[in-house]
């Protein structure tokens, strides 16, 4: 398993952490605003449904030079709203908190894509106000589920913490569920609901097969719209404003 202590250190940029993708602008990543998107190498786990797959081990990307990502940002100050931070695992790079001061600096909102693994990063940087918003995975029911569905040495008490400090946070969150059939049923769907509370802001996500890292999963049959349906009706039960987002 792949701890902050682990990576290497970008070989360019001193003080951030290497960036391996960058997409100008997307509207459906940080609902209601238009955002730029910034991708992290490596990741702690290694979902079999991953979409990630190339930044899994990194090295596969060149990096992006900072300054090319902050010109770009500089210049469209005026049209865009936030910077979303994605990976891999972005909370692995200890160059993180700096990464986010300088896109603060230049007057960006922030919103931070993370599996929930590393609470303490999360404390930190909610703690020094370097993020707006975070979308946390909750990936199925917190039990020997998550280190079959990760295949990883999962903490799950670091999981669970990482819940409970955003739900105690001012932040904007999103919990979100990737419905794949083979870890979330309508029972693991109950717990999650049931453990985020009726207040969450719970999304829903279709499992898609296509582009997934290992090949079992490419040929899995996702859940239907109406077994989409029906999950989004069990997790209501717990949580009111859950809602089903494709992709
Ligand atoms: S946590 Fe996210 S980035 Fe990491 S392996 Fe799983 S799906 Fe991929």
């Amino acid at each position: 398993m792949i701890r902050p202590d682990d990576l290497p250190s970008s070989s360019s940029q001193q003080g951030l952490p290497p960036i391996r993708g960058f997409l100008p602008s997307t509207l459906i990543d940080w609902p209601g605003r238009i955002a730029a998107m910034v991708f992290l190498p490596y990741c702690n786990y290694r979902c079999g449904y991953c979409h990630s797959g190339a930044l899994l081990m990194a090295d596969t990307h060149e990096e992006i030079p900072f300054d090319q990502v902050r010109d770009y940002l500089e210049s469209k100050r005026k049209w865009l709203d936030g910077v979303v931070i994605c990976g891999g695992e972005p909370t692995l790079h200890a160059e993180l908190d700096e990464l986010c001061r300088r896109l603060r600096g230049m007057g960006y909102a922030i919103k931070l894509d993370t599996n929930g693994s590393q609470p303490e990063v999360l404390q930190r940087l909610i703690e020094a106000q370097l993020i707006d918003a975070v979308s946390m995975d909750v990936k199925t029911v917190l039990d020997h589920r998550m280190a079959e569905l990760t295949r990883a040495e999962v903490d799950l008490e670091a999981v669970d913490r990482s819940i409970s400090l955003l739900e105690a946070s001012p932040l904007e969150v999103e919990f979100r569920t990737t419905c794949c059939p083979a870890f979330v049923d309508e029972e693991a769907i109950e717990w999650i609901a049931r453990r985020l509370g009726p207040e969450a802001n719970y999304v829903l996500q279709r499992f898609e097969p296509q582009h997934c890292l290992e090949p079992v999963f490419r040929s899995m049959q996702p859940y239907a719209a109406p077994q989409m349906e029906h999950l989004l009706d069990v997790a209501r039960r717990h949580c009111h404003k859950a809602r089903l987002r494709n992709g």
